[in-house]
């Protein structure tokens, strides 16, 4: 069979690059495997990312760009499934990238893995082709385990597997200091990582001013504008931002407004956390000054992010956490909590400050130091501009991408005897 070299695959099997984003458990593991796919078709890969189809409607290939497309495997019922219940179907979707490799006659020379889901697929191709094998992980079981107080039934496979991974493939990429030193610590001392960041897109963030993005949005330009973009997840801590919002010394001032956006489907797990955030928003008298605006479309997220004071992440982990490097990105502030990569993207006192999460003293005066003197706010957004820029754009992540897997293509692949039994 004709083996390119120049021909990759980014598997994502719970993660759909093509999918609208901000519900559904999509968020930035698609933002990721989409932007960097395509900015890998740039530099001359034939990139094609590889997802379980989740409704019958959906295209089985879309197309991004001449070298970048989706391809929707068929793997278990074509319905949205949560990702705990996906272990099952993952050996019908290694036998469906097999055959769709038959059908269009070559092997894949590299495989970009993410999340354990994927991890494992590509550990099973692995050990039945030439392979290599680049594994992102996103989120860390054992990292998530330590922050919840509902432990998931599969647990255990998944620390299983994400050990494997680190252990035997070619590349383990940590997105940031904090994520290697988990993986280090927690995960295995074995095998090779190497820290490689999430990037945002720097052309289309930071082009609109806070003024006429007020203007676009219906908002007075004396407004002061706290935002939350995010999946609605109890691990994002939302409730610790309205309860600290509820507490700010410029409360019961006619322009203040707590924005909350992120998408959600009544009924399942993201609209029931939207529901209990709205009874939290009525039973604190914020209805008038909270808007929920829903899902925010990739041309709306900047100019919610460039009309707001302060953009907020009181997540209790995150393995990175884009939506503060695209706030930083479109020059507004962020206050975040203290944990995993949002250590790292945001330095206090320079692009934002950072607080210890579920503290809602401490994020009310965070919030209200930045409301207060706008000249600082400015100068707080400058910087995170500037720092997105020099570190976190998406092609310098694909660039170093890029040499890594030329690099590992050059080197003998190490076939696996046989992976972690699922
Ligand atoms: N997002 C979006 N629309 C929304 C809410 C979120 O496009 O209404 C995007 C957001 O811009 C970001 C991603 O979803 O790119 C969330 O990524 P992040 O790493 O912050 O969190 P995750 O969802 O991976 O936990």
């Amino acid at each position: 069979m004709f083996l390119t070299q120049h021909r990759i695959a980014l598997i994502s099997v719970d993660g759909d690059p093509a999918a609208d984003i901000g519900q559904e458990e999509a968020g930035g593991q698609n933002v990721y495997v989409r932007q960097v796919g395509l900015a890998l078709a740039e530099r001359g890969w034939q990139v094609d990312m590889l997802t379980r189809r989740s409704s019958p409607e959906q295209a089985a290939i879309v197309s991004h760009g001449p070298d970048c497309r989706t391809i929707r495997l068929t793997a278990g019922p074509a319905k949205f499934m949560a990702r705990d219940h996906l272990p099952e179907y993952l050996p019908e979707f290694v036998r469906k990238v097999q055959a769709f490799q038959k059908q269009m006659g070559f092997q894949y020379a590299l495989a970009h893995t993410h999340y354990w889901l994927s991890a494992w697929v590509g550990m099973e191709l692995k050990s039945q082709q030439t392979l290599r094998q680049v594994h992102t992980s996103h989120s860390l079981g054992t990292v998530k385990y330590k922050n919840t107080s509902m432990i998931s039934p599969i647990a255990s496979m998944r620390l299983a597997i994400e050990k494997a991974c680190v252990d035997s493939v070619e590349r383990v990429i940590a997105t940031s200091p904090q994520e290697l030193e988990h993986l280090r610590t927690l995960v295995s001392r074995e095998g090779r990582v190497e820290m490689i960041p999430c990037g945002t897109d720097v052309e289309r963030f930071g082009e609109i001013s806070r003024a006429a993005a007020r203007k676009q949005l219906g908002l007075a330009p004396e407004a002061k504008i706290v935002l939350y973009v995010g999946r609605f997840d109890p691990r994002k801590g939302i409730e610790t931002l309205v309860r600290a919002f509820a507490q700010s010394k410029f409360r019961g001032e006619a322009n203040l407004k707590l924005i909350i956006a992120g998408g959600s489907r009544p009924g399942q797990s993201d609209g029931i956390e939207r529901e209990r955030i709205e009874g939290i928003v009525r039973e604190l008298g914020l209805t008038d000054c909270t808007i929920f605006p829903g899902r925010l479309e990739e041309t709306e997220l900047p100019v919610y992010y460039s009309a707001a004071d302060v953009c907020v992440m009181p997540s209790h982990y995150e393995a990175f956490g884009l939506v503060a490097i695209e706030a930083m990105a479109n020059r507004t502030p962020v206050v975040a909590s203290h944990v995993g990569g949002l250590q790292f993207t945001v330095i206090p006192e320079i692009t934002g400050l950072l607080v210890t999460p579920k503290d809602e003293a401490a994020f009310t005066t965070a919030i209200d130091r930045i409301l207060s003197d706008p000249t600082w706010r400015d100068e707080l957004g400058q910087a995170g501009r500037e720092r997105v820029e020099t570190a976190f754009s998406w092609h310098s992540v694909a660039s170093r991408l890029s040499k890594l897997y030329t690099l590992l293509l050059l080197s003998p692949s190490r076939k696996l005897r046989t992976p972690v039994a699922s």
